[in-house]
């Protein structure tokens, strides 16, 4: 009794403490909520990965994340609405194995939709299915995807898809559709920039970083070229 009564005491003054925190600061950018809906065919293990890989591409820029997994059995009927938890520091993701439409016969690893061109909805579609082809066709950078254990497989398909989230993110964050000639926002990759170890390619520059901070801060968002 005494331990528990000891463990409440502590938790109160650590709270206290943490809540003194904000109002020294109030630069402070609140995360992102992303709910995550995968399909069955993607281990919970490979979620976890992707979702790291983007976040270690935002984290330099001060965006952080906070990932929620949505009960698969629920998965359809929160597709199927618009209220709910899904203001505008929240975005659904869906994991899954449709093909989308990529550009000059590319396939697409991720994709956002946009109702107006400075208006991205709050959903990021990642093809695990693209992501797999994309590695059998990468064999000469990655080597025999068949041949490898499993979870050699899953750290790059998750570099793959967690680079194209933090992209996907990038559109939705910057509320813009526009490509830039590098960094994260670069449209076509190479397989060695999506399957390498090496993520330095995907950075943010601090034009980007200041536009998603204002959005996450409900400050006025005004949308990057
Ligand atoms: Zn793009």
């Amino acid at each position: 009794m005494m331990l528990i009564a000891t463990t409440i005491a502590i938790a109160l003054f650590a709270s206290t403490a943490f809540a003194a925190a904000p109002a020294a600061s109030t630069t402070a950018v609140p995360p992102m909520i992303v709910y995550i809906s995968a399909g069955a065919e993607v281990s919970v293990a490979l979620v976890s990965r992707i979702c790291a890989e983007a976040e270690a591409i935002w984290r330099p820029a001060g965006i952080t994340f906070l990932w929620r997994r949505t009960p698969r059995v629920t998965a359809a009927s929160t597709v199927a609405t618009d209220d709910g938890p899904f203001v505008p520091d929240t975005l659904r993701l869906t994991i899954g194995a449709e093909r989308g439409s990529g550009r000059d016969g590319r396939l697409p690893l991720g994709w956002i939709v946009f109702d107006a061109a400075t208006a991205p909805q709050q959903d990021i579609y990642l093809s695990h299915r693209n992501a797999r082809e994309m590695l059998e066709n990468a064999a000469g950078v990655v080597g025999i995807s068949a041949q490898m254990p499993p979870a050699q497989r899953d750290i790059l398909l998750a570099r793959a898809m967690g680079r194209a989230l933090a992209h996907e993110l990038g559109h939705y964050l910057l509320a813009s559709k526009v490509h830039s000639e590098r960094g994260l926002m670069k449209a076509i990759l190479t397989a060695v920039e999506l399957f390498g170890p090496d993520a330095s390619a995907f950075q943010i520059d601090a034009a980007q970083r200041r536009t998603v901070a204002a959005r996450l801060r409900g400050e006025p968002l005004v949308a990057s070229r």
